[in-house]
């Protein structure tokens, strides 16, 4: 799996989510079947991506899958505009 491919999965999973929503890495993962190792090390490169779009955010928080008090990326509420698929 590509990370690119990744990227538009965790782009798109964060997505479908129509009120906030943040998640940690792990339960991205998780929730994309990423399984362990290199995978995930690739969700975890691939929400810092994302994060440096306008469109989603990361930074210290709740993760609403698992209740942990970790780094987790969610969506933001305004704006998708330079973040492209
Ligand atoms: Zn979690």
């Amino acid at each position: 799996m590509s990370t690119t491919t990744v990227s538009q999965r965790v782009a798109q999973f964060l997505r479908d989510h129509r009120r906030y929503c943040a998640y940690c890495d792990k339960c991205i993962a998780k929730e994309l079947r990423l399984g362990a190792g290199k995978n995930r090390t690739i969700a975890r490169n691939v929400t810092s991506v994302l994060a440096e779009t306008d469109e989603f955010r990361r930074g210290p928080g709740i993760c609403c899958k698992c209740g942990e008090h970790r780094l987790v990326t969610h969506r933001r509420l305004s704006g998708s505009r330079r973040f492209r698929d």
